[in-house]
Order: structure tokens, then C-alpha cells, then sequence
């Protein structure tokens, strides 16, 4: 019998009230890890009261305190973070390795915001008339409803939940329905670290039954989301409509551009990490090449030989450097990628097919795959395909290479590779991205820096670092008057 777990509600664990249950299984050979409740509004109601409860507490412990449930829970993360990471590689397929990256995030995240717990700095200004101070402080908003998606199911809760922590905020978290198990380790981590009954809440379940409840509550003030654009858009409606804080990560066109100049066996290790990394599921993963004409033909020829060399299988084989999609829907949904591309009149270097043979054929594997002869204005080079295929395009200049790598609905993790510090100093005015890399690859994001895009990828919030605390924050300004008179600004003092 595969084990059955449960919700997170006011300090206990519990089923759905419906009791009703889906499935959690493995990508690489389709293995049953769980059942998990398929909760509903009204678990949803239940976890928003708790969280409201505990924010009159939770608001005025003092943030230093908060700090150290935090620095416990970074403690804790560490000592399981090899059984966590097999646990995210058999969930959702990506290879250790890069399982116990994602891990290694939450932990240093945890550290950094425990930190942050003795800052959280708001700042004292002067003020125009005497005998009167003026300030401003930092105050935590309420009940924080976090949505996440199944690809970072460690490192992107902790880029929400303990940023919302450690500003006094209490929690609602629905983790995607793909990666519900690690998400309920991340919070049997925070309750034996010591936080509070009722100030982090566990709801699972699926977008419409349990998403949106949490979007449409009232008691909810601020909705932290990490997704597709389409449900990104309907999630930012429905809050609108409240006039609630939206904080929106959503999806990335990413480009690596490589010069005439690149080094380009830097260059090709960049680009395989970052096309093929995570199977391509990252939304900074790099989904175009923008070669010089130059280098283009050599480029295509060292990434088909090093592509064809990757090995498909299951993440937790020492022996994998690729492992499987998320699902079988995705798997439809990449190779019809790879027909849109031929109709569209693109060439396919290498893979470009669903991969079955031997033990792969219980799994969801697609092989990566190049597209080459593509235009920046086909579909292929514009939309998120968030699979192992990435798009080469030809560029003659700088200049055009940046023109292209801005001609995209997104704006999320640029990355050029030249030798040249004039190419990098106009690159760093123009490129019109939330993240630049210069001479690596689109991903590697260090949780210290604000992480976030521009156009369709979010509504300018960041997370990571400073960014978070700014979207988990309301300011409040503060006047003391200590003269003992009526003194009235902009009136008095002139
Ligand atoms: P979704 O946007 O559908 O899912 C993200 C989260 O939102 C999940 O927890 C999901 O729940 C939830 N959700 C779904 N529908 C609603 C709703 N109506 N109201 C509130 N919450 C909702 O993305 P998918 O996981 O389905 O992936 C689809 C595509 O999104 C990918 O192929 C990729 O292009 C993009 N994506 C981008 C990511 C990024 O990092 N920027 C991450 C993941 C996906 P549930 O799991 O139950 O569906």
C-alpha cells in the first residue's frame, strides 16, 4: 500500500475533509509514491482562519526570534538534504546532482533570511519643521497565500515562505500537484524547527479547487506565484479584483548569445547546462542561441556532437546526465514544438523525437534536441516550450544579436559570451532582461541578488534578497511631534 499524507492545518496534520485523495508518481518509470489529499475550498477556509489567528502572534515575535526558527530549519534542511534530494529526483525526475542544488537553495535562503531578522532595516529621515521626528518602518502584511510550480519544488517555496517569514507574515502554501511530496517535507522541517501552530499552513490539491480559493479569500492579502502565464494572468485578475498585493514569476524566453569572439568551448559547456539542464524545465533556462554567423556553423556542429552524447535515463543512475519531463502531457506538448518548427521551416540538428527503447519506456524522456535555420518571428523562438529544445538563430552583430534577444513577450535571464569589454558594457546598458551573465550560461542565480524579469515574465516584483522583503513589507511612515504645539507641514515651515 503506498503511504497517504495529508494537509498542514493549525499545528495538525489531516485528510481532506472530503477525503478525497490523488496520486503522486515518479516520471522516469511511472512508480506510485503517494496518495495526497485533493482538498477543496473549505480546507482552504480552514488553513486562512488558522493563518489569520496566528498573525496576531506571530507579527510582534520579535523578528531576531524569527531569525533563529529559521537558522534551525537551515540546519535541519542540511542534515537531510541527501534524503530530500532523492526524494525531489524520484518526484519530478531531474538528476541528483542537481536535486541537492535545489535543496542547497532552501538552505542557503534560510540563512540569509534568518540574517535578515536583525535588519529588516526601515530608515529615519529629517523633517522639515523642529521638535519632530520623522521615520519609517517596516510592517508585515498578513496572511501570505503561496502558489508554486513543480520544477524547484524545494528552492521555490523557500524563496516565499521563509521571506514572508521572517517579515512577520503567516502562510498558506499549495505546491504543485506534481511535487507534493517535497513540499510536505519542507514543512515537517519548519514545524521541528519551531514555527508556530498556525503561522505555516499546508493546503494540496489542484489549482482550481485550492489555488484559486486562496486567490479569492479575503482574509488573504498577498498572493506569491510561481508559473505559466496563463494561469499567472487569471490569478492576477482575480486578485485584482480585491485590490491585493500579486507578486507574479512566470515564465522566460532566455537567450545565450555568442559572439565572433567567444571562447567557444566555454561557450558550449554554457549552453548544454543551460538548454538541457533540469530536461529544460527551468524558467531560466536558455531556449535560444543567437550565434555570429561567423561561428555559427562550428557552434551547431561541437553541440550536436556533445548533445548526442548526453544519456537519457532515470536521476538517480549516477550514470544519467538527462532525466525525464515532469509528465506525459508535457512530453505532447514539446514534440508538438518539434512540428510547429519543421512546418515552420526550421531544420532538426538532433533529437527532436520522444524517447522509449529499453528502460526509458515507462517514462516521460524526450531527447534534446537543436532547432537550427530559425528566424526570431517563428514560434519556436518566441514561446516558452519548457522542455530539452532549444533554437539556433544567426545574428551578423552585437547589435543584432540584442535586438533579438529583447524581440521576446519575456524578459527574465540573458547571457553573452565575447572577449570584448565594449561588447560587455553595451550588453549590460541594452539588454532588456532581469538577469545578465556574462561568459555563462542563463542559470545559476545566487539567492543574495533580486531574481525576476521584465515584461511578461512578472508584474516587477522580485524575489530573492533585498526584493522579497520588499514584496512581504508595507511601509508605514511615522511622525513623532514632540514640540507641544500645532505645527503644520509645508505650512509652518515656509
Ligand atoms: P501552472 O501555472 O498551471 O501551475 C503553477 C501552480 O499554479 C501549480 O501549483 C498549479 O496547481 C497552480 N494553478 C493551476 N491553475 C490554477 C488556478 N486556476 N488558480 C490558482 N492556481 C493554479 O503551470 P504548470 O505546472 O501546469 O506548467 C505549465 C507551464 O507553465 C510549463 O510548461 C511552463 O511553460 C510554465 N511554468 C513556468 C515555471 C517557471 O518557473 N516560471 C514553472 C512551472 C511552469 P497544479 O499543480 O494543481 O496544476
Amino acid at each position: 500500500m503506498p503511504e497517504t499524507y495529508q494537509n498542514y492545518i493549525k499545528g495538525r496534520w489531516a485528510a481532506a475533509r472530503s477525503g478525497r485523495v490523488f496520486e503522486n508518481r515518479n516520471p522516469a518509470n511511472g512508480e506510485l509514491l503517494g496518495l495526497f489529499p485533493d482538498s477543496g475550498p473549505e480546507d482552504v477556509n480552514d488553513a486562512v482562519a488558522a493563518a489569520r489567528a496566528a498573525f496576531a502572534s506571530w507579527r510582534v515575535y520579535p523578528a531576531p526570534k524569527r531569525g533563529e526558527i529559521l537558522f534551525r530549519f537551515g540546519q535541519l534542511l542540511r542534515e537531510r538534504k541527501d534524503e530530500i534530494a532523492r526524494l525531489m529526483t524520484m518526484e519530478m525526475g531531474k538528476v541528483l546532482k542537481e536535486a541537492g542544488g535545489d535543496v542547497q537553495e532552501g538552505i542557503d535562503m534560510a540563512f540569509y533570511m534568518g540574517g535578515e531578522g536583525r535588519r529588516l532595516f526601515g530608515f529615519v529621515t529629517p523633517v522639515e519643521l523642529p521638535n519632530k521626528s520623522g521615520m519609517a518602518v517596516r510592517d508585515p502584511i498578513g496572511v501570505v497565500g503561496v502558489i508554486t510550480p513543480w520544477n524547484f519544488p524545494i528552492a521555490i517555496p523557500s524563496w516565499k515562505i521563509l521571506a514572508a517569514l521572517i517579515c512577520g507574515n503567516t502562510i498558506v502554501f499549495k505546491p504543485a500537484k506534481d511535487t507534493p511530496l517535497c513540499a510536505t517535507k519542507f514543512v515537517e522541517l519548519l514545524t521541528e524547527a519551531g514555527v508556530p501552530e498556525g503561522v505555516v499552513n499546508l493546503v494540496h490539491g489542484s489549482g482550481p479547487n485550492v489555488g484559486m480559493p486562496i486567490v479569492q479569500h479575503p482574509d488573504v492579502a498577498v498572493i506569491t506565484f510561481t508559473g505559466s502565464n496563463e494561469t499567472g494572468r487569471e490569478v492576477n485578475v482575480e486578485a485584482a479584483r480585491r485590490i491585493k498585493r500579486v507578486s507574479l514569476e512566470l515564465g522566460g524566453k532566455n537567450a545565450i548569445m555568442v559572439m565572433d569572439d567567444a571562447d567557444l568551448d566555454l561557450a558550449v559547456d554554457g549552453i548544454l547546462w543551460s538548454a538541457f539542464g533540469t530536461s529544460g524545465q527551468r524558467c531560466t533556462a536558455a531556449s535560444r542561441i543567437i550565434a555570429h554567423k561567423a561561428i555559427r556553423k562550428e557552434l551547431e556542429e561541437r553541440l550536436v556532437a556533445r548533445a548526442e552524447a548526453l544519456r537519457l535515463g532515470d536521476g538517480l543512475l549516477p550514470t544519467t546526465d538527462v532525466g525525464p519531463v515532469i509528465n506525459d502531457a508535457a512530453i505532447q506538448r514539446i514534440d508538438g514544438y518539434t512540428q510547429i518548427a519543421r512546418k515552420e521551416g526550421a531544420a532538426v540538428l538532433t533529437g527532436g523525437a520522444i524517447a522509449r527503447e529499453g528502460a526509458l519506456a515507462k517514462g516521460s524522456f524526450y531527447r534534446p534536441t537543436l532547432y537550427s535555420n530559425v528566424r526570431p518571428e517563428m514560434r519556436v523562438a518566441q514561446e516558452e516550450i519548457f522542455g530539452p529544445c532549444a533554437s539556433i538563430i544567426e545574428v551578423a552583430s552585437l547589435e543584432e544579436a540584442i535586438q533579438v534577444n529583447n524581440g521576446v513577450a519575456y524578459g527574465l535571464s540573458s547571457s553573452l559570451y565575447t572577449q570584448d569589454i565594449n561588447r560587455v558594457q553595451r550588453a549590460m546598458r541594452d539588454v532588456a532582461t532581469g538577469i545578465l551573465y556574462i561568459n555563462a550560461g542563463t542559470i545559476g542565480a545566487e539567492i543574495q541578488l533580486p531574481f525576476g524579469g521584465t515584461r511578461g515574465t512578472g508584474n516587477g516584483h522580485r524575489e530573492a534578497g533585498l526584493g522579497a522583503i520588499d514584496t512581504f513589507t508595507e511601509w508605514k511612515s511615522i511622525y513623532i511631534d514632540y514640540s507641544g504645539t500645532l505645527q503644520r507641514a509645508q505650512i509652518d515651515s515656509n
